[in-house]
């Protein structure tokens, strides 16, 4: 059957036309082959401008259309979907970029105008010589997998859960909370950890919620709505369902207040059996591989009866076991969540603020700790190392962030309050302690954040304007260079304890998921969302979403509102027990394949495998997502990807350069 072809160029307001003459190019496209119909209009994509297109498909009987507008990421469905309601196949349809391509990028009007009749001459080329694609469905697993238990995967899980899916929480820490467990208040002097714990309780007691702590994701295989993942959950070396949490093992531990304690972000020790923290949970103790005498040495010293070593003899339930072992489970899910979190800045990067010389100078994350009632101190605030409570405490801003010497150019979000908190924190657990802020500017942009800083400064929190260069030690007090650049002098300030406010950086223990998902990042490092406005939870990868701090810094409020998003749209497949599969998919001409396999090589997606015996290559099309890097890659010319064939491109760019 001949080709007839419907084209419509859009003005989009002035986007376009102001500068591409649209009525020129729409005249154009009518003397191009196989157009039967042309016409411009002021909004393609409104009601009127889809009518349009509609009644020329049924006056016209048209076989394909091509619309000549924005980006096919702001309306391709849209104008497919008009295309398919009158019988024409969705695939059929083709889009120019005359806006990001061509208006929005040219300022003269003649250039302009003539590009865009070459991208219309293209694109009819290619629509011409389209043909149907089918667009299937798979079933869908109800189940979800959610991989991180912060604030954010505990909220995306919970969510899910309430909706009435099984969640898999995989949490790779022996408990749940993340990073917001350790945190002593929010900026509304709420308690931070109970906050978390509280989300951490509900999970642990939902009945469609598995929490799968102290485990890790291994293996992932399948596509959206099957997806197989493999969890390795290490060996405790203490039975949960005996542990009653009384500590005594700690207590008995030959290592009992020697062990470097990361909840207390290293100001505090523990045993080498432990709870990470009082209210952790589950409320169960692990035994420390890394540091264990009997797991590292294979002997504990005071290991001398028949009772096994302190820890097990101690222990009134009987609950240490080292002959626990690792297991590997595996889960069926229809969605995955990332919500692997973040990692603070390493301040010993900034040498120049000597951080981990002078016991002074703390990270934020260390003064939460130092404030927190569970701290290390009780809550005292003492300038580590010694039982001093500072005098003078200078806070500095933006350590590792909008720093272009550490490749960390973005802001960390976070920084400005919590420093606005931690100095309020300060007045109140000394109010005859100074706190003065070196900014370089305060973004308090979270809802309530720029009355909280006002309140800050009534309480007398002095902030000056200048980042230190450099801080050194004068005696027993610390000194801090500063640019101040208000005044536009060099300064010194004198102070008792330093508070380093550390960035967010991409949590390295989130590496191997991302590389199993394959997930890709932004230019920060952090995960990439699809699109960063339209589709901020999702990610490339069907059926994987996004929530929290992996996506990028964020406070609290902003990682709880992701995670609902994220549980949000992960639930639509569950709920509709059918996912989409890409129509746009590659082929192979088994005439053609060699079976060298350098296509499966280039396949970022595990679609393509050798046929066990027919010596060429096959293509899984569930999990293809239609790339096309495994058409460049064949040397044979053997594959070809649906909807972009080497006929069609080769067509389009005749007609362009015609
Ligand atoms: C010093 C400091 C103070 C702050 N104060 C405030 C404040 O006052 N108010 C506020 O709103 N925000 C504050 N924040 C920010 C706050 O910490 C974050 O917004 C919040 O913790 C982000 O939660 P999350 O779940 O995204 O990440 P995280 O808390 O980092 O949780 C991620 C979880 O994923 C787990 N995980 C990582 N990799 C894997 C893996 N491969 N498999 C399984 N699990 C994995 C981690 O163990 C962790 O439990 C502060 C941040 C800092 C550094």
């Amino acid at each position: 059957m001949a080709s007839r072809i419907g084209v419509y160029i859009c003005h989009c307001g002035i986007n376009i036309a102001a500068t591409v003459d649209s009525e020129d190019v729409a005249r154009y496209a009518a003397r191009l082959p196989h157009v039967t119909v042309a016409r411009d209009y002021m909004y393609m994509c409104s009601d009127p401008g889809q009518e349009m297109i509609k009644q020329d498909i049924r006056d016209y009987d048209l076989t394909g259309v091509v619309v000549a507008s924005c980006s096919p990421r702001m309306h391709e469905v849209t104008f497919r979907a008009v295309a398919q309601e009158e019988g024409v196949n969705p695939y059929q349809f083709e889009m120019a970029n005359i806006r990001e391509q061509c208006s929005w990028v040219h300022a003269d009007r003649t250039i302009a105008t003539q590009k865009a009749k070459e991208l219309v001459a293209g694109v009819v080329a290619k629509a011409v010589l389209l043909e149907p694609l089918e667009e299937r469905e798979v079933d869908v697993t109800p189940a979800a997998l959610v991989i991180g238990g912060g604030i954010a995967g505990l909220e995306a899980a919970l969510d899910i859960a309430d909706a009435g899916y099984q969640v898999y929480l995989v949490e790779r820490q022996p408990s749940l909370g993340g990073r917001m467990a350790q945190l002593n208040k929010t900026p509304r002097m709420e308690d931070a950890g109970a906050l978390v714990l509280g989300e951490a309780s509900r999970a642990l007691e939902h009945p469609q919620v598995t929490v799968l702590a102290y485990s890790e994701v291994t293996n992932v295989e399948g596509y959206v709505g099957n997806f197989q993942v493999t969890v390795r959950r290490q060996p405790r070396y203490v039975d949960p369902a005996r542990c009653t949490a009384c500590g005594q093992c700690a207590e008995a531990c030959v290592l009992a207040g020697q062990v470097p304690d990361e909840f207390q972000a290293g100001l505090g020790r523990r045993a080498a059996i432990y709870r990470p923290f009082p209210r952790a949970l589950p409320a169960t103790y692990t035994v420390d591989p890394a540091h264990c005498r009997l797991l590292v040495a294979g002997v504990c010293e005071s290991h001398t009866g028949d009772d096994g070593p302190p820890c097990a003899a101690a222990c009134p339930e009987r609950a240490v076991d080292f002959g626990q072992q690792a297991e590997e489970v595996t889960l069926d899910v229809g969605t995955i969540i990332v919500a692997t979190g973040y990692d603070p800045f390493n301040a010993q990067r900034k040498p120049e603020f000597g951080y981990g010389r002078y016991p002074g100078v703390v990270t934020a994350l260390e003064f939460e700790r130092l404030a927190a009632p569970d701290g290390p101190t009780g809550g005292r605030i003492v300038i580590p190392g010694t039982d001093r409570e500072p005098q003078h405490v200078a806070f500095i801003h933006c350590v590792g962030s909008r720093d272009k010497q550490l490749g960390n150019e973005y802001c960390s979000r976070v920084c400005c309050m919590y420093t606005a908190k931690q100095a309020t924190v300060l007045r109140d657990l000394l109010p005859d302690a100074r706190a003065t802020v070196f900014y370089m500017d305060v973004r308090t942009f979270t809802k309530g954040g720029e009355e909280f800083y006002d309140q800050a400064r009534a309480r007398g929190v002095r902030y000056r304007r200048g980042n230190p260069s450099e801080i050194y030690k004068r005696g027993d007090r610390l000194v801090l260079r500063v640019e101040d650049t208000l005044l536009r002098q060099t300064v010194e300030v004198e102070a008792d304890m330093v508070v380093l406010a550390v960035g967010l950086e991409p949590s390295a223990a989130g590496d191997p998921a991302a590389h199993l998902l394959k997930l890709a990042r932004t230019g920060d490092g952090f995960l990439a969302e699809a699109h960063p406005k339209m589709r901020p939870v999702d990610t490339t990868s069907a059926g994987v979403f996004l929530a929290g701090t992996c996506q990028g810094p964020k406070d609290i409020p902003d990682t709880v509102a992701q995670a609902k998003a994220a549980a949000s749209s992960a639930l639509i497949p569950l709920s509709r027990g059918k996912a989409r599969i890409e129509a746009i998919v590659s082929a192979i001409d088994p005439e053609l394949c060699a079976g060298c396999g350098l296509c499966e090589a280039s396949c970022a997606y595990n679609a393509l495998s050798l046929h066990p015996w027919r010596g060429v290559m096959t293509i899984n099309p569930v999990l293809c997502k239609g790339c096309g890097a495994c058409a460049v890659a064949c040397p044979s010319k053997a594959i070809t990807l649906g909807h972009f064939t080497q006929k069609q491109t080769l067509a389009m760019l005749d007609a362009m350069l015609a």
